[in-house]
This record gives structure tokens, sequence and C-alpha cells, in this order.
């Protein structure tokens, strides 16, 4: 049985096995990615949905793992940056208008990048940059990568009346920094 899940805009594709002697849920993740549910009798489908959810980190990491791993192998350029680069285009687009609604700052290229270190930048020409990575976040702080790049089209350095502008549309813009450095 092939079902598939979204986690953010990234579709997987999972198969379910069923088991009479399992005796709770169990993913594996297999290294030419393939996703496998074992569900115990006990269980039903919809437990597997939120069980997955639940592994959503877990599980796209293994699969950048293996992925990564091979598009090493047989290709110099990223298999996963090409494969989300649209996407994440998307993402940031949609976000953007959404702020700049509020904004209404002039902005120039947007640009994905494969971005080693960083989730994204702006430049003095107003072009924004943004790390194709940014997919696999959660949307909250998707949208604080975002917002960031987008206030400094305004305000270039990191001064207060940069953070006060962050703040016009995400007061709680502290805690989502410190959800950013802790987990991703
Ligand atoms: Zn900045």
């Amino acid at each position: 049985m092939t079902n598939e899940i979204k986690f953010y805009d990234r579709k997987v594709p999972y198969s379910i096995t069923k088991s009479s002697r399992a005796k709770r849920l169990r993913i594996a993740v297999y290294c030419n990615c393939d996703v496998v549910v074992t569900l115990p009798h006990h269980k039903n489908i919809e437990d597997v949905e939120s069980y997955l959810r639940e592994k959503s980190k877990w599980i796209l990491g293994k699969l950048d793992f293996f992925r990564e791993a091979k598009g090493l192998k047989f290709n110099d350029k990223s298999v996963i940056f090409e494969d989300n680069k649209d996407n994440a285009y998307q993402l940031v687009i949609k976000t953007i208008k959404k702020f700049n609604k509020i904004y209404g700052f002039k902005y120039n290229k947007i640009t994905i990048k494969n971005l080693k270190t960083k989730w994204g930048s702006c430049s003095k020409k107003g072009n924004l940059n943004f790390n194709y990575r940014i997919v696999f976040l959660p949307r909250h702080l998707a949208e604080y990568v975002i917002v960031h790049e987008l206030c400094h089209l305004k305000e270039l350095s990191h001064a207060k009346r940069y953070w006060q502008l962050v703040e016009k549309t995400l007061p709680s813009y502290k805690d989502l920094i410190r959800e950013l450095k802790s987990d991703y």
C-alpha cells in the first residue's frame, strides 16, 4: 500500500506494512529513500499520519542524508537543491507578498541559493537571497527568515530601528530567533 504525506511543501511517499507481532508504530527510512511504516494490529491508519508528522524532522533529515550521499556520488550539483529550489521560491514569493502588504518596501531580484551557512541575505541593491532549505523549516520560522531579510531592505544594519521593523509584524521575533538557532 503506497501513500503520500506532505511536510511543509514536500511530498513524501511511504508504504505501510501490517504486522501482528509489532507492539508499536515504527518508521524506517532506507538508503533507497523508501519510507516504510510498520503498523501493529491495534493501531489504525489515522495513527500513522500523526506519527509521521511527529517524526517529520527525523524523516526529512534521513531522506536528505541518503539523497545527498547519492547526489555526491553521481552528480556534482546537489540533487536536493535542484528538487526544492522551485518550492522554496514559491514559498518566499508568497510570504514576501503577505508581509510586504504591511511594509511596502521596494525589492529587486529574489534568488534561491544553495547557501551553506546562512538562511538568507540582502544586498545594497535590494536583491534578496534565500537558502533553499527554508522549505524544510516550520512555517513560522520560514516567515521569520523572510521578514528578517525583507526588513534589511529598509535598514541594512541590525540597529534598534531595524528590530522595530521586524517587531511590527512578528512581535515574538526573539522567541523565533531562539527556536531557529537551537533546533535548525
Ligand atoms: Zn540580518
